[in-house]
C-alpha cells in the first residue's frame, strides 16, 4: 500500500529565474527560425506542446508541431544544458528536504508530470539539486497538447514502474497553478498547491483545490 504524489517543476519543485524562458527562445528560433512573442508568453502550467503552438499560431499547426516535438526535446534540452550554469536556479523553500523527506517512506511513491519537455526537466531538476532518479515515473510536455491528457500517462508509468495499481484517491498531484488543480481535477485525484510559484493565493483558493500549503515543506508534514 503506497500513495503516488506527482510533482510539477517550475514553481513547485525549484525556479529557474528565466533560464526555461531563455532556452525555449534558442531552441525555438533554432528549429522554427522565430519564437514568436516569447517575451510576453505566460508558460504557467501550459505544456511545451501548447506553448509552442501559441507562440506560432498561423504558422504552424499544433499537428505539424506534435510531430517536430521528438526533436524539439532534444533542441531544447541542449540549450538549456548549455546556459542553465548561469542561471540562479534554487529549490523552493524547503522542497529537496521535502522530497528527501517524502522518498525514504515506504508508503510514498514519487514521480513528476511537468509541462516540461522529458530533456529540459531533467536538467532542470538536477540544477535544483534533485537526481531525476527520484522520480521515476514521469509524463512531459512533449508528450500532450493538454496538461489534462498527461496524468494518465503518468499514472500508467507509476502502475508499470511500482508494480502497483494505484487507487485514483491516493495519487495526489501537487502543483503551484490553477492549471494543476484542473489537471487534478480531471484525472479524479487530489489536488493539493502551494504558494511558491506563479499564482496568487486568491487564484488558488478560489480554484477549490484540496489542499492549499505555504512551502513543499508543509506538503510534506501533511501527507
Ligand atoms: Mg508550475
Amino acid at each position: 500500500m503506497t500513495r503516488l504524489i506527482l510533482f510539477d517543476i517550475d514553481g513547485t519543485l525549484l525556479l529557474t529565474q528565466g533560464a526555461g524562458r531563455e532556452s525555449t527562445r534558442r531552441a525555438m528560433t533554432e528549429v522554427f527560425g522565430t519564437a514568436g512573442d516569447i517575451d510576453a508568453h505566460h508558460f504557467s502550467g501550459k505544456t511545451d506542446w501548447q506553448t509552442l503552438s501559441e507562440l506560432l499560431e498561423g504558422q504552424h499547426t499544433r499537428e505539424d508541431i506534435g510531430a517536430i516535438l521528438p526533436s524539439y526535446n532534444e533542441t531544447v534540452g541542449r540549450h538549456i544544458s548549455a546556459i542553465i550554469s548561469g542561471f540562479a536556479v534554487t529549490p523552493t523553500p524547503g522542497a529537496l528536504e521535502a522530497v528527501n523527506q517524502l522518498r525514504a517512506r515506504p508508503d510514498i511513491s514519487l514521480g513528476v508530470l511537468t509541462g516540461n519537455a522529458s530533456r529540459a526537466a531533467e536538467v532542470k531538476l538536477r540544477a535544483g539539486g534533485f537526481d531525476p532518479a527520484w522520480f521515476p515515473a514521469g509524463a512531459f510536455g512533449h508528450e500532450a497538447f493538454h496538461r489534462n491528457d498527461l496524468p494518465e500517462l503518468a499514472i500508467q508509468r507509476a502502475r508499470a514502474h511500482y508494480g502497483y495499481d494505484f487507487p485514483l484517491s491516493d495519487i495526489i498531484i501537487i502543483g503551484d497553478t490553477i492549471m494543476d488543480i484542473a489537471c487534478a481535477r480531471a484525472a479524479g485525484v487530489v489536488a493539493a498547491v502551494v504558494l511558491t510559484g506563479f499564482e496568487t493565493p486568491a487564484a488558488l483558493e478560489a480554484a477549490q483545490p484540496d489542499a492549499i500549503f505555504e512551502t513543499l515543506s508543509e506538503f510534506a508534514a501533511w501527507v
